[in-house]
Formats: C-alpha cells, structure tokens, sequence
C-alpha cells in the first residue's frame, strides 16, 4: 500500500497532484510519501509487538535527514554502515542508544566518532576488526557493545548481488571464527561481546531463509553455549515491485515471531527497503520519442544517474504516466524508456507498454524510495535532482537541486597547467 494514486486519471501524492509539484520543481525530482513512510514503519512494529523489537531503519536504503527525522519521531532506531551515515544520524537527532554499525569496512576515525557518539552496538564483521575496535575503546577509556555479525551459510532467492548471507560473501564470520571470538572474550576488556547479528540479503520475499538463519544462529549458540543478550536479524524484506507477492509484515512475523520469543533475546530489526521502498517515486519528464525500424525508445530527462537500479540489478519499476490520458489502453504502445546518458544500459524500463507520451509530459518511476537518490551519481555530469517530501497537502523541498557549481565543487587545476 502506498499513497500515490490515480484520482480522475491524474497521479496524486497523498492529497497533492503531483503536476502541481512539477510546476515549480524541475524535473527529475524524487517525491516521498510521508505518511507511506510512517505508515509502513508502524506496520512493522504492530507485526512485532509480541517481541517488541528495536526497529532500526537502514540508513543506506535512503539516507534524507527529513526521512531519517520523521522515522526517528515514530521512534526508529537507525542501522549505520559509515562514518557518513553516522554524520547523518546525529545531525537527525537520532537517539545513540539506538543505532547499530555494521559493515566490513570501518576505519579507525569512524570508529571513534561512534564510540564517542555512544552507538548501541558495533555488528562486526571480523576478528581484525574487532582488535581496532577494542583498542579504540582502550584509548577513548570506554566500554564498547559488541554484536558479532554471523554469516549463516544460507541463500536467499534474490539478485546474487544482494545476497550477502551465503558462505562465500565478504559478510559477517563463520561459525567457527565467532565461536572463537566468544571464546576469547577476555582478550577484549573494553568490549561486551553480547550480540549476534545477521543480514542475509535484500528483497527476500518469504520467510523461509530468514527461518533457516534464525535456527542455525540459535542452535549455535545453544550448542556452544554462549550467552548473548540482543539478537539482530537484519533486513531484507521485500517489496512489490511488479508481480512479487511478498509475505506481509504480518505473515512475515507470524512464522518468525515464536522462534524469536523462544530465543529470550531482545529483537533487533533492520528494514530500509520495506520502509522506504513504496515511499518514494522518481518524477521525469519525456523529452522526445525516437521511433527505430526495430523499437520505440521514451527518452525521458533521468536516467541511471538518478536511478540505478534497473541498470545495475535489472531491477523492475513501474513506470506510470502521471496523467493518463482518456483511455490508454488502446493507444499503448511497446516502448523502451531510456534516459540521456551515453550508455547503452541507462534505461529505466524495457518493453513497456505507455500511450503516446508528448514531449513534456511526465512519467513517475515507481517504488525508487529505497536505493534511489542515494545511489544517485553524477555521471555525464549531470548535477543530482531534488528530493521532495509530501506532508498531506503540503510539500517540502528536502533536498536542492544540485546546479553545475557543485559539479566541480573541489576540483582544482594545478598552476602548472594554468
Ligand atoms: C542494507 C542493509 C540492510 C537493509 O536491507 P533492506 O533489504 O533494505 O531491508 C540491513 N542491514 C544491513 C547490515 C545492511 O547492510
């Protein structure tokens, strides 16, 4: 469910037409649902109740400081994965109590920022990682949570470059490194070793892996008998791109929720995509039609500098006319929507079917809230779009367009070569 919607053949976003945005916004621009993103927060959260999990939105999936707020104001934890995002949290006003680090890769410096920060708990990645992390600690005289990141050997449905749960990702350690690491606790005085953790893909659509993980963790840890007291299962959750039938947060909970109550930990969760997936549109305009002897290209002014995904995962979206004409479905016609970069894989949509689009009118690039803007680049030069948060019947520019000053922003031409 989401609040962008058809009313007298013109897309609306909650209670606003989105032309009436694009009027005084220029094109593309991504437009975001607050009340599809709360919405699909408190969903969450009221599948869980019977665990009463920590919720902690994934900054990577979109990391807007007024996404990050409003979520933080229905009481969202964040999960972090860099000293950026850490940035981001705290200029949210995010609670540190509630934020969670993972990633494979952190530096000395972001380390200490999220020590100082007062973060809940680092989701470490390896044992390299964990002696940095400890003499961080040392020198900042504090005593850091841990939550040792597992890799459960399972393998979720999903594009194999967002599977990160199987054996051979750089993700998390293996059962038997983290047994030596609860082991040895008491090589790491400035550390509560206290957590496990997974992640083990995104946009899985059943229940079935997160199962298979959930059990393993838990065997292992009864087996090795290592007490732990938080158990975060990550993220993951799918979203309806196209066809997908996902699970419903509902059903979702329903078949993990006994075996984490079982388990007596207290519950971490890491959504980005379920939360931020559906929220968020990208809005682009036609600028010409190209009719080939083999097909119809809709060249439209945001391509995969904006929105990566279909290039990157041949991911779907669906692409909408924001206003549909009087009746469609005779007039459609088999097109390519493409963007205006030099790249033969910068496209949005491939073979589908849109009545005539006249140069100038827009079309919204559906389900693009999640690993939208924030895989957003600047390829060819082309400066980012704005970001828009709808509120009811008012919108807010959350983020300036980027102008061409802040292509080079940085850039310098050595005296030399004056
Ligand atoms: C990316 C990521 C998530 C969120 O994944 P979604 O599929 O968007 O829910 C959660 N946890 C970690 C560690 C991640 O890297």
């Amino acid at each position: 469910m989401h609040e962008f919607i058809f009313k007298d053949n013109e897309l609306y976003c909650e209670k606003i037409k989105v032309n009436d945005i694009a009027k005084s916004v220029p094109t593309p621009f991504y437009l975001y649902s607050y009340k599809t993103l709360t919405d699909h927060y408190d969903k969450l959260k009221a599948a869980f109740r019977a665990v009463d999990p920590l919720i902690c939105f994934s900054v990577k999936s979109n990391s807007n400081i007024a996404i990050l707020r409003a979520l933080i104001k229905h009481g969202a934890g964040l999960d972090i994965v860099s000293g950026g995002e850490l940035y981001r949290a705290k200029l949210a006003g995010a609670n540190p109590k509630k934020v969670v680090y993972a990633g494979v890769g952190k530096k000395r410096e972001e380390i200490e920022d999220a020590i100082r920060f007062g973060i809940l708990f680092f989701n470490v990645e390896s044992e390299e990682e964990l002696d940095e992390i400890e003499k961080a600690a040392a020198r900042l005289k504090a005593k850091v949570n841990i939550a040792v990141r597992i890799n459960p050997d399972v393998i979720p449905k999903t594009h194999h470059y967002i599977a990160t749960g199987k054996g051979e990702s750089k993700f998390g350690l293996d059962f038997e490194t983290a047994h030596k690491i609860f082991n040895a606790r008491w090589r790491y005085p400035h550390l509560n070793i206290r957590g496990v953790h997974i992640h083990i893909g995104s946009q899985i659509l059943n229940a079935a892996p997160f199962i298979m993980a959930i059990k393993k963790v838990m065997e292992f840890l009864k087996e090795c008998k290592i007490e732990v007291d938080h158990f975060n299962i990550g993220g993951g959750l799918g979203i309806v791109y196209s066809i997908e039938n996902p699970q419903t947060a509902k059903s979702f909970a329903k078949s993990i929720v006994p075996l984490l109550k079982k388990s007596k930990l207290k519950i971490v969760l890491e959504p980005g995509r379920f939360i931020s997936g559906n929220s968020g549109v990208l809005i682009t305009k036609v600028l010409y039609t190209k009719r080939t002897p083999r097909k119809t290209f809709v060249i439209v002014d945001g391509g995969m500098s904006d929105l990566i995904r279909p290039s990157l995962y041949e991911a779907y979206h669906k692409i909408v006319p924001v206003e549909v004409g009087e009746d469609c479905s005779t007039t459609a016609e088999k097109v390519d929507v493409v963007g205006p970069i030099c790249e033969t894989g910068d496209f949005l949509g491939k073979d589908r079917y849109l009545p005539g689009m006249p140069k100038g009118s827009l079309v919204a690039i559906m389900g693009a809230g999640a690993y939208g803007f924030t895989m957003a680049s600047n390829y060819n030069s082309r400066p980012r779009g704005s970001e828009v948060m709808v509120i009811g019947n008012k919108f807010y520019i959350i983020k300036k367009a980027e102008g061409y000053k802040d292509l080079v922003r940085g850039e310098t031409i050595p005296k030399v070569l004056r």
